[in-house]
């Protein structure tokens, strides 16, 4: 059997890999940079775990739960300490608790945000009303601020939609599509009018399940790059692994031949499996029309930047899960973990480990900036925002170049242009957080998927054989 190529080695690419490793279908699995995972990098410091990109996922979402389980190491998931989930937003220089109640950026609880000073009466009055919208039929793409304005007024922007979502997609909400980043929402306002009504219904529904306690956000007990060694164990037997970058593809009588570095693999199918602006470059001289639709996704970059301090000369530990700051009051840092509140196991006796997330579509420039600048910067702040004022422990700086993918208005139609092109080319697929799904669930979402697809394609084929 001719073998899968593979291009990338983030958890998108390890998912295809593992679920073809598993049909026994042979691959070649080609990553640029000298380690796997992708933005996936578990460290530890002064006996601290550190995660230099992604911390958990979403719970909500199966998929990275079910290749856990796929793996045997269920045991090792857990849950975020919801018990402290608190988080506060940066406003007139001190740190506000957003308001109990609030479903992502939707409010349900009348009481807590007529209580709340993160936004005016005006805002509170608008969010009020919003609950007597009437059912409207859908209208056209809109950004989230648009959507979010419409609903509950700028503040709400301002103050929760804006940090909420530069917190997750590093993004611009003026520009990221409410129908690609928050389809749900859309559909709830055609369904019932008020986001707020039909979110009430849906807890209320939901409080019959019995299962709303499940924590919001899950990870591994030793870190996500457990997730990658555990694949990489799996599949360890059958790799065939190439460290080298993939410059191009080219079509051929039986399917494809990649180009990586001078030397030129055949394969049957190709997943590509690396950030969307990637797979255009390879595939620039093949398919340019596609070239250009996947060229056309944006990217964000992004650092994280993790602080450890020792505990015993801090007079106040700070609550909750961490703070973000708004757009209209942020300096440099964008949001902040208190990450032995979010995850209990993460901090060494005496350390408190903070983690600061900068950079987003607004900040590029701060991954030019040297480390001693950034930790200067990142320093100012917490003195500034928490108090803190002291010489760290230890600092560690890590910095993802357009790592973060954009759903930017005209998403949903560049990816539908994308899979018709795709369903045009028997054999190439894509995988990655660029598409439809940004989050770790969704990356193995796709990857699974490119890999049932190709056991699909060679089982049809093998059916066909005489
Ligand atoms: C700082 C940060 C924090 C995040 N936090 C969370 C979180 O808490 N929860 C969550 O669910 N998600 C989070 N995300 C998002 C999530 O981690 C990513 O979307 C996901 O891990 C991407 O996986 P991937 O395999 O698609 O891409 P990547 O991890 O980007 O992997 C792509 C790989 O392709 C390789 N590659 C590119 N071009 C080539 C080429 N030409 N030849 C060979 N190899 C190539 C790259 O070197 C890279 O290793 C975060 C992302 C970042 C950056």
């Amino acid at each position: 059997m001719t073998p899968v190529v593979i291009v990338g080695g983030g958890i998108s690419g390890l998912s295809t890999a593992y679920y073809l490793n598993r049909a026994g279908v042979p691959f070649t699995l080609i990553e640029k940079a000298n380690h796997l995972g992708g933005v996936i990098r578990t460290e530890t410091v002064n006996n601290c775990l550190i995660e230099g990109g992604p911390d958990s996922f979403l719970t909500q979402k199966p998929w990275a739960l079910e290749l856990i389980r796929d793996l045997g190491i269920a045991s090792q998931v857990m849950g975020s300490n919801d018990d402290e989930r608190e988080t506060f937003i940066w406003k007139d220089s001190q740190l506000v608790p957003l308001p109990e109640g609030l479903q992502f950026l939707i409010p349900t609880r009348l009481g807590a945000m007529l209580g709340t000073p993160l936004v005016g009466w005006g805002t509170k009055i608008k969010m009020g009303l919003e609950y007597f919208r009437r059912p409207a039929p859908a209208v056209g793409e809109r950004s989230v601020s648009e959507f979010v304005r419409d609903h509950y007024g700028q503040e709400a922007v301002d103050y929760i939609a804006e940090p909420l979502l530069a917190g997750v997609y590093g993004g611009d909400c003026e520009k990221l599509s409410i129908n690609a980043v928050l389809p749900r929402f859309v559909e709830l306002e055609t369904k019932y009018g008020s986001l707020t009504k039909a979110t009430l219904e849906a807890m209320a529904r939901a409080s019959g399940d019995g299962d709303g306690k499940a924590p919001l956000f899950s990870t591994l007990r030793n870190g996500l790059g457990y997730l990658v060694e555990k694949i990489l164990d799996a599949i360890a037997e059958n790799i065939q692994g190439i460290r080298g970058t993939v410059r191009t593809l080219e079509s051929t009588p039986g399917g494809f031949r990649v180009k990586v570095e001078d030397e030129w693999i055949d394969a049957e199918d190709v997943v590509l499996a690396c950030e969307a602006h990637a797979a255009a470059a390879i595939t620039t001289q093949a398919f340019p029309a596609l070239a250009a639709d996947l060229d056309a996704i944006p990217y964000s970059s992004s650092m994280t930047v993790a602080v450890g301090f020792d505990i015993r000369d801090i007079p106040r530990i700070p609550k909750g899960f961490g703070f973000l700051v708004p757009k209209v009051e942020r300096k440099r840092v964008v949001a902040c973990t208190f990450v032995g509140n979010k995850f209990r196991n993460r901090e060494s006796e005496n350390t408190l480990l903070l983690r600061c997330f900068l950079g987003g579509a607004a900040d590029e420039a701060i991954l030019a900036e040297s480390d001693a600048a950034v930790t200067a910067i990142v320093l100012a702040e917490l003195k500034e925002k928490i108090g803190i004022d002291l010489p760290p422990l230890f600092v560690r700086i890590h910095r993802w170049p357009r790592s973060m993918a954009q759903y930017t208005l005209g998403h949903q139609e560049r990816v539908q242009n994308i899979e018709a092109m795709l369903a045009r080319t028997p054999g190439l697929y894509v995988a990655g957080n660029a598409y439809t799904g940004i989050g770790i669930p969704d990356c193995v979402r796709m990857g699974k998927a490119a890999a049932q697809a190709i056991i699909e394609r060679r089982n049809r084929a093998a059916s066909r054989l005489p």
